[in-house]
């Protein structure tokens, strides 16, 4: 745990959540300042900071609790996942937002700019990262 992390102290209970499930590896619970209706977060009971930290048994058991909370909920949504202050998280304790997308005002907003790539320049870089992994 790490002690100054709001989520590490959710998980020990020492500070409230309204908490929808829990495993052995994760914790959901309802998010206090929501986009919309049920938007909730499901985080690694262990202190990551960012998703390259968890383990794969962390994450295997992320996205299947977001699938039922998602299904539970009904209707579209959007599965975010911030890394990095600069990629706007907040808390630095790794979470899967499940947020309601119930109409064009509440929920997620995104502003999507792409950029201007070529061809030959997207099959250099499917390369180089093939390489790395
Ligand atoms: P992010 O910007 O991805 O780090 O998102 C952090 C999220 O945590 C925000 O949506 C906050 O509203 C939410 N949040 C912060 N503190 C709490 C808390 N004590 N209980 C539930 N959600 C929280
Ligand atoms: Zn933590």
């Amino acid at each position: 745990m790490a002690d100054a992390c709001i989520f590490c102290k959710i998980v020990a209970g020492q500070i409230p959540a309204f908490k929808l499930l829990e495993t052995e590896l994760i914790m959901a619970f309802l998010d206090i300042n929501p986009l919309s209706k049920g938007h909730c977060l499901i985080i690694p009971k262990r202190h990551c900071q960012v998703l390259t930290d968890c383990t794969d048994t962390e994450l295997q058991e992320m996205l299947p609790a977001a699938k039922r909370i998602a299904t539970a909920l009904g209707g579209q949504f959007n599965i975010l996942q911030n890394n990095g202050p600069m990629a706007h998280q907040d808390i630095p304790h790794v979470h899967l937002h499940v947020i309601p997308k119930p109409n064009i005002e509440e929920g997620l907003k995104m502003k999507w700019s792409p950029l201007k790539v070529n061809m030959e320049a997207l099959k250099q870089l499917c390369d180089d990262l093939r390489r790395l992994l």
